[in-house]
């Protein structure tokens, strides 16, 4: 029986095989490379990346899915985690310090922001990602200081990733027809050495406190950490609003506490 597509598990299936090979060529698998797909669903981008990679390791919570998936494909062939992406422990699938990882996916868009969270925790095994995301998502990621796209989701990734956005994907490339635009991104890990915040938990802290109450001036959001010679002496305005201060100032602040 055809497979309805479930709300709650954010299913909107590529349908379109031109959509399909621009994905597939911008994540450029070659033979032997690790790789993991969260979501797979109908396989839609699974069956030509298991074709060049010969294996993959892929992630899904949909148990009717997961069924087909086990009749479609051989086990030597396809890796298959049952549960949820958001749990999942990337870190079992590499070998723990060299970046060999690679990780793709069509995400769930209504859990895309905490997996993006749970998904940075893994940068240091990492190689990149591709992921397909609303196009709002992907703007906010790779968004520049000073506007109003600009925020903790853009520091905290920008702070551990280099961005760049690919392309557009329109809501017809999809069953169902999702009702925004779609897009791809790809995310490169920066090199363990260039991160520079020396707590990054207190650094996560102060970006989320920052950005709290985003039209306020950081001279009252920051208030208990630090007064305005102490932002002064930083280089910061006491009167900017978070969007206005760049990752590095962010780390500043960080450091500073
Ligand atoms: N890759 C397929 C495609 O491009 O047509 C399906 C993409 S669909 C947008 C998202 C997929 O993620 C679905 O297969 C869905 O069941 C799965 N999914 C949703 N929530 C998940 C979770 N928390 N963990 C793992 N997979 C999840």
């Amino acid at each position: 029986m055809a497979h309805i597509p479930r709300k709650r598990f954010g299913q909107n299936f590529l349908n379109s095989p031109g959509v399909i090979r621009n994905i597939v060529e911008a994540i450029n698998p070659q033979r032997g490379e690790l790789m993991v797909e969260i979501g797979p669903g109908q396989a839609a981008i699974t069956a030509p990346l298991l074709e060049a990679l010969g294996h993959l390791h892929v992630v899904e919570i949909d148990r009717d899915l997961i069924a087909d998936l086990k009749q479609r494909f051989t086990t030597g062939q396809l890796t298959i985690h049952e549960g949820d992406a958001l749990k999942f422990d990337f870190s079992q699938l590499g070998t723990g310090t060299s970046r060999e990882l690679r990780i793709v996916g069509n995400l769930p868009y209504n859990i895309s922001t905490p997996l993006l969270f749970h998904l940075a925790s893994f940068a240091a095994q990492v190689r990149d990602m591709h992921f397909m995301l609303q196009k709002e998502v992907v703007d906010r990621m790779v968004a520049e200081p000073g506007g109003s796209e600009f925020g903790r989701l853009s520091v905290m990734l920008q702070y551990r990733f280099h961005m760049e956005r690919l392309f557009i994907v329109p809501p017809g490339a999809f069953t169902p027809a999702p009702k925004v635009d779609s897009a791809i991104v790809r995310l490169i890990p920066k090199p363990a050495a260039t991160l520079d915040a020396r707590d990054e938990a207190a650094f996560a802290r102060l970006v989320s406190m920052a950005f709290s109450q985003r039209r306020k001036m950081l001279r009252n959001t920051l208030r208990d950490l630090f007064d305005e010679a102490a932002l002064e002496g930083l280089g910061i305005r006491p009167t900017a609003r978070p969007e206005e201060l760049s990752v590095a100032d962010y780390v500043s602040l960080a450091n500073a506490l």
